[in-house]
């Protein structure tokens, strides 16, 4: 059994979960849960441990993360096998997740001193308050305090990093809730930080239900920030109850990002980047290109095509390294791809399905021909490997097609006209279009979010983060 990380220290507790490998459906590691009672327990260690943390210089908190990078390089492999067992992550993605990771938190470090830097201000260039030429004004950042970190099952390294190294640099103390689906990663990651040399106190790692540890730290009136990743319907919910507390959020949602793929678009890349944007690790990514727009002159060609790759993909064992796309998380999960594939059928659509892999929660790669705006997948986002395909005929169609959701994450667009491009950019209803590429693209340093039901609050980015879970503050001396 593993211990929960209450403050830095492995507990027991009465409660587990056997968290289960999604390749093979058996258990993989049983999990100690927390309950309401440790996660008070774990606000109050990080609100004890907030003095003191907070007033450590940023060059002892920023050598912290510089050693914890320099361990998880040095247990690397075991941590990206721990991600892909519990996770189902075929392996090859899971070190990318897991270098990432590493590289958040060396980017951290970095670039902790300048982004928390505070400017003075010329206020003697304003005639009102009176005495402005007598007076000093600067700005200093200061911490907000204890911070609730909530993840999602689909990003358990790189999710923990974004949410753990930029509030640790602040000066924050941070109390995280993994996925029950995978908690290991992030017990590995919390013991590695500690040995990394964090004082006692300023981080937990709790898994455990959201009704138990996930309420608990969005009611705690001792906690000041939400960082939270995961769906539309779980997130508006938190934030709701969340904000009576006054709390700063952070709330990175779902999304049904569209691919826009224009008649002059060069083919060859958009069916190579849209297969890969729509089913890496199966489809359950915030940002896979979920619903494709294609213009009706090479509809036909690009479907063809689609469709074939869409087929060909390895899909099995997520410990192959030759594995393309692996498992659902759950059971649960493939019901819902059969239900969305149902109602897709049911309602005109023309389903092509793909190979299918043995003995875990496996649903086959499929695409969903002449799909239109009644159907689910066109509506909701689906998250696994289905690809529903459509056909516009002008930009402005394209455009609301793509608009019709209630989410805006992110969108891609292929064309060769860069004015058509930016056009269509300006348009769109999104955190980020990206043009010739991939729906996938995200920058760890740069701010990463949604409009609409895919974002609220400050955006998730190493910058950002720290500038959202930080607080400015004015100083003024009058000088005379
Ligand atoms: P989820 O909403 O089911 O769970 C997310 C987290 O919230 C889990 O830790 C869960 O235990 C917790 N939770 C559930 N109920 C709660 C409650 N009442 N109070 C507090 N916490 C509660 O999401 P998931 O299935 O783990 O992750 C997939 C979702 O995450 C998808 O919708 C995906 O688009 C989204 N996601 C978004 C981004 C982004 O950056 N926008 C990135 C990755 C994933």
């Amino acid at each position: 059994m593993i211990p929960i990380i209450l403050g830095g220290e492995k507990v027991f507790t009465q409660d587990k979960v056997d968290v289960v490998n999604p390749g093979t459906g058996r258990p993989f590691k049983e999990i100690s849960l927390a309950g309401r009672d440790e996660t008070r327990h774990a606000i109050e260690l990080a609100e004890e441990s907030f003095h003191e943390f907070s007033r450590m210089p940023l060059s002892e908190r920023t050598k912290i993360l510089w050693r914890t990078a320099g361990l998880m390089e040095e247990r690397r492999e075991e941590l990206a096998v721990a991600l892909a067992s519990e996770s189902g992550k075929p392996i090859r993605d899971a070190r990318v997740e897991v270098t990432r990771a590493i590289q958040l938190f060396k980017s951290t470090a970095e670039e902790a001193k300048v982004v928390l830097e505070g400017k003075t201000f010329r206020v003697d260039g304003y005639e009102y308050p009176p005495g402005n030429e007598r007076r000093l004004v600067l700005s200093v950042r200061e911490p907000l305090g204890v911070i609730g970190a909530i993840l999602p099952f689909n990003f358990p390294a790189n999710s923990f990093a974004h949410k753990v190294a930029p509030n640790l640099a602040v000066g924050n103390t941070v109390v995280v809730k993994p996925s029950t689906s995978t908690p290991f990663t992030s017990l590995l990651l919390g013991e590695i930080l500690y040995e990394a040399g964090l004082p006692k106190g300023v981080l937990s790692v709790l898994p455990g239900s959201g009704d138990l540890v996930g309420t608990e730290i969005v009611e705690n009136k001792k906690v000041k920030g939400i960082t939270f990743t995961g769906s539309t319907p779980v997130g508006t919910s938190i934030a709701s109850k969340a904000v009576l507390s006054g709390k700063r959020l952070m709330m990175e949602m779902g999304g049904s990002d569209p691919i826009l793929i224009f008649e002059d678009a060069d083919l060859e890349r958009a069916v190579t980047i849209s297969v890969k944007a729509r089913f890496e690790y199966a489809g359950q990514n915030c940002n896979s290109g979920k619903r494709i727009l294609v213009h009706d002159k090479i509809y036909e060609k690009f479907v063809r095509e689609y469709v074939s790759r869409a087929k060909a993909l390895r899909v099995g064992d997520p410990m192959n390294e030759e594995t393309e796309v692996g498992p659902l998380i759950s059971a649960k999960a493939v019901n819902e791809m059969e239900d969305a594939v149902r109602d897709s059928s049911e309602k005109g659509g023309k389903i092509y399905v793909g190979n299918k892999g043995n003995g875990g929660f496996y649903f086959p790669p499929t695409v969903v021909e002449n799909a239109n705006l009644d159907m689910v997948v066109m509506k909701k986002e689906i998250f696994g490997p289905v690809a529903p395909i459509s056909k516009f005929s002008t930009w402005r169609e394209a455009v609301d097609m793509a608009n019709s959701t209630e989410y805006g994450l992110q969108a891609a667009v292929f064309t060769s006209n860069l004015k058509l491009a930016l056009n269509v950019a300006r348009e769109l209803k999104a955190g980020a279009v990206i043009v010739n590429d991939s729906t996938r693209l995200r920058w760890d340093s740069l701010p990463f979010g949604g409009v609409g039901l895919s974002g609220l609050g400050g955006r998730e980015g190493i910058r950002s983060t720290m500038l959202t879970m930080s607080e400015e503050k004015l100083i003024s001396v009058d000088l005379e």
